[in-house]
This record gives C-alpha cells, structure tokens and sequence, in this order.
C-alpha cells in the first residue's frame, strides 16, 4: 500500500489551444515534447490508451515527464498536468480528457455528415424508431422528420436501422462514431427496411424478407387460444411455442406456425436458429 499524499499535487495546467509543432500529430511527437519539457529526459514513458490513441479526431497521445502528464491531442494542441502517480490514475485523466474533446467535436463532426446521416443520428439520440417522429430542433438545424420526402424517409429510417440494430449506439455521439467507422472502412450505414405489415413502423429487410414485422410487433404473437404467446426455434427448425402468462406449451403455434399480431395473421417459421414473424399471404 502507498502511503496516501500529505498533499494534493497542486493543478498545474497548461494548455495550448494552437499545435505546438509543425510535425504531424503522433506518439513520437507526444514523447519530444515531454522530452523537451523534461528536466530529466530519462522520466519520459509513454501513456498507451488505446481508445485515445486509435481515435484520430478527438484522440492523442500521452507521455509523463518529470513529475507531469502530457497529452497531445490529434488537433495538436498540448495540456500538461500534475502526474496523478499510477497507471490506472494516468489513464483515468487521459479518459476524462478523451471524453470532453469528443463530446466538443460533436458539432463538427455532425456537421462533417450528409443530411440523411445527421438526421439518423438525430433520431437514435431521441431514442425514436422512424424520422416521422423526430421533433424539428431549429438550434442544430435538424429540420422535422415529416416535412421529408418519402424516399428521404426511407433513406434516413434505413441508416436509423443500422444505428439501432448493429451499431449499438444510442447517444449521438456513439452514433456519429459508429457512421465515421463505417464510412471509414468503406462499409455500408444502411439497412434494407419495408414498413412493418402489423403497425406500419419500419422494419428489417427487403424481397424475400418484406413480409417480416418488426421487431416490436415480433414479441406481441397472439396464439389461437388468445393469449400471448412466446415462439423459440429449436435446433432442429422446429419451433417451441409457451404461453406467456403460466408457460404451459401451445401446441397448436407450434404444429401450425400460424399467429396473429393484433388483427393481423402470421406464419412463424424459422431462420438459422431465429423465429421469423410474417405476414401471412392473402
Ligand atoms: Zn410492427
Ligand atoms: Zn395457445
């Protein structure tokens, strides 16, 4: 155990808003300049966070020097702080330094996207399944969701689909990441969607999958008992279907892969270990 510090460390900060060398932002630049600062040159070591270091917009590097920690954003400009003292402590600051300039570059980034992308990630971050539903929000010119066309429509509910279903994000920020990601590696930030035979809401797939509901209306089959029933896909693409309320089987579900949603008929069937809700052909 160390002994707790008689005294904080006072905070010393410096910060230079403007990058402080020519060179192009890395660990080797990060690690001159703690060299040059450094009243003994041997103390230089590098801080690896990953995160930071991989990310080349609101990431950088660190090093400590002397009694210090330097961090080297990718915009070039410098901050220097007391050392904290451990490595978990260093990362800690270097974290907390990452997250504030991320969530600094959130309007440039967002105003880095094309419209549709921007809107998407509007969207996510209000935490609604269609752009129909977006409120306008004059302040980051987000215009409202129904003054689109309808192939705008799809084009912004088709990358929500992305957001929501692959990307895991669900702040704007994760989801400005996860687009860059995605355009950066050259893969696509859309997915094919119809509208949901059942409650109209946009739902995954197109041709041969344009029958699916979505994912909500999915969880909400009514068995020919009526009463809401839950529909597993067995090893075997035999289905298991359990009522709801006491889990007793319902057989009839699962011999005739038939539901409803609401009013509407279903057939269940399944696809690589996945139970597929379909409205069922006229
Ligand atoms: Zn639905
Ligand atoms: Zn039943």
């Amino acid at each position: 155990m160390e002994e707790p510090r008689a005294e904080a460390p006072a905070v010393e900060r410096f910060v230079s808003d403007r990058p402080v060398s020519d060179r192009p932002v890395s660990a080797e630049l990060a690690r001159d300049l703690a060299e040059r600062r450094a009243a003994d040159p041997a103390t230089v070591a590098r801080v690896w966070h990953h995160g930071f270091a991989a990310d080349a917009v609101s990431g950088g590097h660190a090093c400590t020097y002397d009694d210090r920690l330097l961090i080297l954003d990718a915009t070039g400009a410098v901050t220097v702080v007391a050392d904290p003292g451990t490595r978990e402590t260093r990362l800690a600051v270097v974290q907390e330094h990452w997250e504030a300039a991320q969530a600094a570059s959130l309007p440039a980034r967002l105003a880095a996207l094309d419209e549709t992308s921007r809107l998407a990630v509007a969207c996510r971050a209000a935490g609604v399944r269609t752009v129909l539903e977006l409120p306008a929000d004059p302040s980051s010119g987000v215009r409202r969701g129904t003054s689109l066309t309808e192939d705008e429509r799809i084009a912004v509910d088709s990358c929500l689909a992305y957001l929501r279903f692959h990307s895991g994000a669900r702040t704007a920020l994760d989801a400005v990441r996860a687009l860059e990601g995605q355009a950066r590696r050259g893969h696509r930030t859309a997915l094919a969607i119809h509208a949901c035979g059942s409650c109209g809401y946009p739902a995954l797939g197109e041709g041969p999958w344009g029958r699916t509901v979505c994912e909500v209306c999915a969880e909400r089959t009514i068995c020919a008992h009526d009463r809401a029933v839950r529909v597993l896909a067995r090893r075997s693409d035999s289905l298991a279907a359990g009522h709801a309320d006491d889990g007793t089987a319902c057989e009839v579900t699962a011999t005739t892969r038939t539901a409803r949603v609401g009013d509407v008929a279903v057939t269940l069937s399944t696809y690589e270990g996945d139970v597929v809700v379909e409205v069922a052909e006229a």
